[in-house]
């Protein structure tokens, strides 16, 4: 992805848990942060790159 998209992307999301999860699987926010899980360092994706912005509903 070119830096030119930055500001201009749109976020799919499906955690429906979210307070940010909007109708159609959209992340209502502008910019979220993707973390790996504390201590994790398994090259699992799922362990990689959690959201870092989410919060409960
Ligand atoms: S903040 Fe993260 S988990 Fe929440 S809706 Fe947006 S992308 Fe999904």
């Amino acid at each position: 992805m070119s830096r030119s998209n930055v500001g201009c992307q749109t976020i799919g999301c499906r955690v429906a848990s979210c307070k940010y999860h909007s109708d159609g699987h959209i992340c209502t926010l502008d910019r979220i942060e993707v973390e790996p899980m504390p201590g994790g360092n398994t090259g699992t994706p799922a362990d990689e790159s959690l959201c870092g912005s989410y919060r409960k509903c």
